[in-house]
Formats: structure tokens, C-alpha cells, sequence
């Protein structure tokens, strides 16, 4: 350290929204610092297991969906959802999910042939974030910070300076920024800050989480591993994740309402219940995590030139995959917007749109996610006593609640509402139309060109993706190459708005998912205006959608 420094970003926070949200500013040319409490290379906890098909996306435009592909369980480990009487015992049902080396091959399961170039991928957080790391560190206009800590800051009409403090060394540096933005984390010290409060439901649920080293587990299942593994039986039900494939794993043993708190149950004999190995059985503790299930909402993500995103801004219960995913997104639509206007062809006004867009959507997150937890605190709750019984009886038992998780869950863990039904309705810089966008659900899609909607995805004769033909702004997708869209360009270039005009008549599939001959989209992805024929004042649309309204 040594001297004030300037950067147009500066990130609090190197987890996976920090780091996204850093990639898609350096990718759009602005120069971005990112300042980290732990050290280089040092791993989080074994938390997040799913990247959603639409972080796919992200990371796809980004240039590290393949490397991230090719890391995680082994090429060939069957990445399914099983339930079981418990980790070794009779199985009840399962969710297939593609292994990833199948992964974009796949023609059977529920969360196969999706619309889009990059299925979901089932990898821990403890290899995702070091791969982020890596290709964030080789981009140009971006450093990190580590063992680094956001001290403290102050704001103007004209600047953010924030105090650094070295973690190591203990001295203190400050930094001026043009906007800074808390990916801090669950207890984001930059909320607090900016006076954010979380509003929400206290606590949803309690979890004892346990990570651990157990070479032998592998081999004692009665049936095929699987990612995800749930023991439902009425002693202790639980959820055990498959981390390397080969001896690591995650244990989550949920407490009961009952139950007065995390020193009450006693971790080991839960293990080995969920696990469904006796005392004799070795494995090691790797780490150990109790937490609480809340859905938390921040009130606000913003006080003027600092922003909050990711678990700063809302926590809830991992259900659905969709903590980190929901960050994600969040840094997709705040990394366009402040590149927009620092980039210099929207004004500041653009960023308003950020926390209209993002705040409805994410409260309807997490009242899925949370009735989700509740379904399946119910389901834990009322497993049959005969769960485990040999015989028909036992059998019409485990037939019955095999039928039920998979019903419950492939909801969750096949949730392409989730992935791709996301819309932003209200948003300032939409053009929204009179039609309504379809019905926002986990487990349910329609694509549409509805405003707000995700741009729906084809692809091209030669199988080219339509994301990938797309530029990284706005895209005036033609479905009519007879109709003169010059005037709409010349507006979009009077105002320094980027839109690249491409046609889509000619794939086979865009007829059926476009309905108008023009459609813009956003350099986020989703529709910021569609029509029939150039409106008669396209600069009031170029207005509208670049935040001049
Ligand atoms: C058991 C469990 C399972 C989960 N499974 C999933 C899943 O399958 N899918 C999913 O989408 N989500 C999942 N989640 C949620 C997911 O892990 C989080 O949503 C995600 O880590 C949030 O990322 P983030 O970058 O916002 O915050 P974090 O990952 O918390 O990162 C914040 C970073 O900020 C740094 N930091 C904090 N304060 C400062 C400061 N003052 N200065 C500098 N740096 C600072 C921290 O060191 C940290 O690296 C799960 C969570 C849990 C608990």
C-alpha cells in the first residue's frame, strides 16, 4: 500500500457475486478493484454445490464456463438427486441429473433440453470461487486486494473514499472510487453502513453442517452415488453432498423445532444416523458450520454511490440452489448499469433502475425458497415408522415417500423458472407493453418477449447460440430482413447508445418464440423494447431504455 489510488469500482468482497461482478465491468473496459479479506488462493466453506444454468450464461459470455465445466466431481459421477432410508440404506427415489460429462449431450431427465447453450453444474463453491479467482486475475483493468479489509468510507456528489486497512501489516490506505459496491457477504459491514436494514423472517430453520473426509463411504452404498443424497427415516433425516466424488463430503442435519439449540444434538451420533454407519465406521471432521435458515431482505441496495449485492443484500435458506445464483444475477444487472453511465452514454439516473429491477425479483425468490423449506421441514418431520420395514408394507412405505421427495423436489433442483423465467416489471428503462409477462415459478418456463423477460434463447441453423451471436450491449434482433430499421439505429447512434442490429429470421426456431419482427435486447439479456415496425420516434425509445427519461 502506499498512496492514494483511484479506480472507477471498488468491490468489498472477492466471493463468487464480487468476482463476477468485477469480470463483467473489467469485460466492459471498466477498471475495477477488488479488495478481499482472505488471503490469495485461501478457500470459502464448502457452501453453494449448484450453478444455475443462468450463471452458466454469465460465466459462458465471460470465457470461464469451460474451465468451470471441467472442474468439480469427476467427469463421470452421477450428479443425481437420491433419497434414501439413509445414506447406506434402501433407496426411494431418484433425480436424474446429467453427469457433466454428458452434460450438454443428454437427452433424458428433467432438466434436459433446456433453451440454453450452458445446462446447470453441479460444483462446490471451494472449487468454483479459485477457478472465478484465476480468470478475474488475468483480465485486464481489474486487481484484487487480498488479506485486504474495507475499513470504513465517505461519500459526496462527486466520489467514494474508502479506507483500506492491511491485514497483515495493519496499515492503513485510502482509495477513491467513483461507486463501491458491498459484495461483503451475509454480514456485510457496507449495509450497515449505508443504513440498509434486512426485513424478512428471523429464522426459517437450523442447520448443523458438518464437512468431512470418509474414503471407505464411497463404497458402502447399497445403489449408484449421487450428488445430493437425503436419509429420510425417523430417527434423524439429513442431507449429505458428494463434494470431490471421492472421500469429501457435506452433511447438513437439520434440528427440530424441539430441539433447544446446536449443543443439544449430539453431531457425531447424527452423522452416523444420516450416514447409516455404526461406531466402528473412521471418518474425519474437515469443518464444522451451525447456521440458521432466515429469508432476509435488505429494505434498500443503495445510498448514492454505493451499492450492496449478493448475500449483502438478501440471505436465505439454500433451497433451490438459488443463493448465489440470485447474486449473480444481481451483479449481471448492476455491472451493465454502472458501465452505462461510466462508460459515459447514460446518465446517472440508469443506475435507479438497478434496485427497481432487482428488489421485487428477489422477494419473490426467497418466498419460494421459503415455502420450500417449510414443505420439506413438513416432509422430514412425517416420515412413516415403517420406513425401514422389509416386507410389502415397508415396501408401500418407501414407494409412497420416494414418490413424494421427487415430486417436492425435483421442483427445486430441475427449477428452470427459477433459471430463466426471472422479469422485471416497473423497471423505468423498460418498455413494457400491455401484455403481461407469463407466471414467475420455481419449476415452470414459458419463454416470452414480453418486456422484462429473459431474451429468449435459439440457436442459429449452424447451431451457433443466439447469446453468443449477441454483442455485449443492446441487440436489435430482426425477424424481418425486408424491414428498414436505419432510423432506429441513427437514433441509438445520435444518442452513443451501442445496438447491433442482427438477423434472426433464418433460424429455425426464432418464428415460434418471436412474435414481433423487432426485438432489443439488453446488454443483460433481457427485452428492453419489441414492435412491429420502427416507432415514430425511435429516440423516444433509445431515451427510454438508456435511463434519459
Ligand atoms: C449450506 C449452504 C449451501 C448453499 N448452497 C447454495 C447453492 O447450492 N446454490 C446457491 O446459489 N447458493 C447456495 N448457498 C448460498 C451461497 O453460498 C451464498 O449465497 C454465496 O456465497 C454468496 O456469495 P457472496 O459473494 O454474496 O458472499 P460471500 O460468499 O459471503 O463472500 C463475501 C466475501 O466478502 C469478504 N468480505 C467480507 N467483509 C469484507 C470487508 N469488509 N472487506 C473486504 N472483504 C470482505 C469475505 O471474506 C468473503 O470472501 C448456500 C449457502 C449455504 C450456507
Amino acid at each position: 500500500m502506499g498512496g492514494r489510488q483511484d479506480c472507477a469500482v471498488l468491490i468489498a468482497g472477492a466471493g463468487p457475486v464480487g468476482l463476477t461482478l468485477a469480470m463483467d465491468l473489467a469485460w466492459r473496459g471498466i477498471d475495477v478493484c477488488v479488495v478481499e479479506l482472505r488471503r490469495r488462493g485461501e478457500p470459502p466453506s464448502p457452501k453453494c454445490n449448484h450453478v444455475s444454468a443462468r450463471s452458466m450464461e454469465i460465466f459462458r459470455r465471460l470465457g470461464v464456463a469451460g474451465k468451470l465445466r471441467n472442474a468439480g466431481l469427476p467427469p463421470d459421477y452421477p450428479t443425481d438427486v437420491s433419497y434414501r432410508t439413509s445414506f447406506t440404506g434402501m433407496e426411494l427415489s431418484r433425480i436424474p441429473i446429467p453427469c457433466r460429462r454428458d452434460r450438454y449431450d443428454a437427452t433424458e431427465g428433467p432438466d434436459v433440453g433446456w433453451p440454453t447453450p450452458e445446462p446447470p453444474h453441479r460444483i462446490n463453491q471451494i472449487f468454483l470461487e479459485p477457478i472465478l479467482f484465476d480468470h478475474a486475475t488475468q483480465m485486464p483493468s481489474l486487481r484484487i486486494m487480498s488479506r485486504t479489509e474495507v475499513a470504513s468510507f465517505r461519500q459526496d456528489e462527486k466520489e467514494v473514499v474508502v479506507r483500506l486497512r492491511d491485514l497483515d501489516s495493519g496499515e492503513n490506505d485510502e482509495i477513491s472510487c467513483q461507486y463501491l459496491i458491498g459484495c461483503d457477504g451475509g454480514r456485510s459491514a457496507i449495509r450497515k453502513a449505508i443504513g440498509a436494514k434486512l426485513v424478512g423472517d428471523a429464522v426459517v430453520q437450523r442447520a448443523q453442517s458438518s464437512f468431512i473426509r470418509a474414503p471407505e463411504l464411497i463404497k458402502l452404498q447399497q445403489v449408484a452415488p449421487a450428488w445430493a443424497t437425503f436419509s429420510l427415516n425417523p430417527r434423524r433425516s439429513g442431507n449429505v453432498y458428494a463434494i470431490d466424488g471421492r472421500e469429501r463430503y457435506v452433511i447438513h442435519n437439520y434440528l427440530r423445532d424441539s430441539e433447544a439449540d446446536f449443543d443439544s444434538v449430539d453431531r457425531d451420533w447424527a452423522i452416523r444416523t444420516i450416514l447409516g454407519v455404526d461406531d466402528s465406521f473412521d471418518y474425519e471432521i474437515l469443518g464444522k458450520e451451525d447456521w440458521y435458515g432466515r429469508r432476509f431482505v435488505a429494505d434498500r441496495f443503495r445510498d448514492r454511490r454505493v451499492f450492496i449485492a449478493g448475500d449483502a443484500a438478501h440471505i436465505w435458506v439454500p433451497y433451490a440452489g438459488y443463493g448465489m445464483n440470485a447474486g449473480i444475477a444481481d451483479a449481471t444487472n448492476l455491472s451493465w448499469l454502472l458501465a452505462a453511465h461510466l462508460n459515459g452514454w447514460a446518465g446517472p439516473s440508469i443506475l435507479d433502475a438497478h434496485e427497481r429491477e432487482r428488489h421485487p425479483i428477489t422477494q419473490q425468490v426467497s418466498r419460494f425458497v421459503m415455502d420450500h423449506a417449510e414443505a420439506m421441514a413438513q416432509q422430514r418431520a412425517t416420515v412413516p415408522d415403517n420406513i425401514e420395514a422389509p416386507g410389502a408394507e415397508g415396501e408401500a412405505a418407501r414407494a409412497s415417500l420416494g414418490r413424494q421427495a421427487y415430486d417436492l423436489n425435483v421442483q427445486q433442483y430441475c427449477c428452470s423458472g427459477l433459471n430463466f423465467g426471472s422479469y422485471y416489471e416497473n423497471s423505468p428503462i423498460i418498455a413494457h407493453d400491455a401484455e403481461k409477462a407469463p407466471p414467475y415459478a420455481m419449476a415452470e418456463f414459458t419463454p416470452s418477449t414480453v418486456p422484462g423477460c429473459r431474451t429468449p434463447h435459439f440457436c442459429f441453423a449452424d447451431g451457433r447460440s443466439l447469446y453468443d451471436a449477441m454483442g455485449p450491449e443492446y441487440t436489435l434482433l430482426r425477424n424481418d430482413p425486408a424491414l428498414d430499421v436505419t432510423p432506429l439505429l441513427n437514433a441509438a447512434r445520435s444518442a452513443g447508445l451501442p445496438l447491433d442490429l442482427l438477423d434472426i429470421h433464418d433460424a429455425p426456431d426464432a418464428a415460434d418464440l418471436y412474435h414481433h419482427k423487432l426485438v432489443i435486447s439488453r446488454p443483460d439479456q433481457h427485452v428492453a423494447w419489441r414492435g412491429d415496425a420502427i416507432p415514430t420516434e425511435p429516440v423516444q425509445i433509445v431515451d427510454l431504455i438508456s435511463g434519459r427519461y
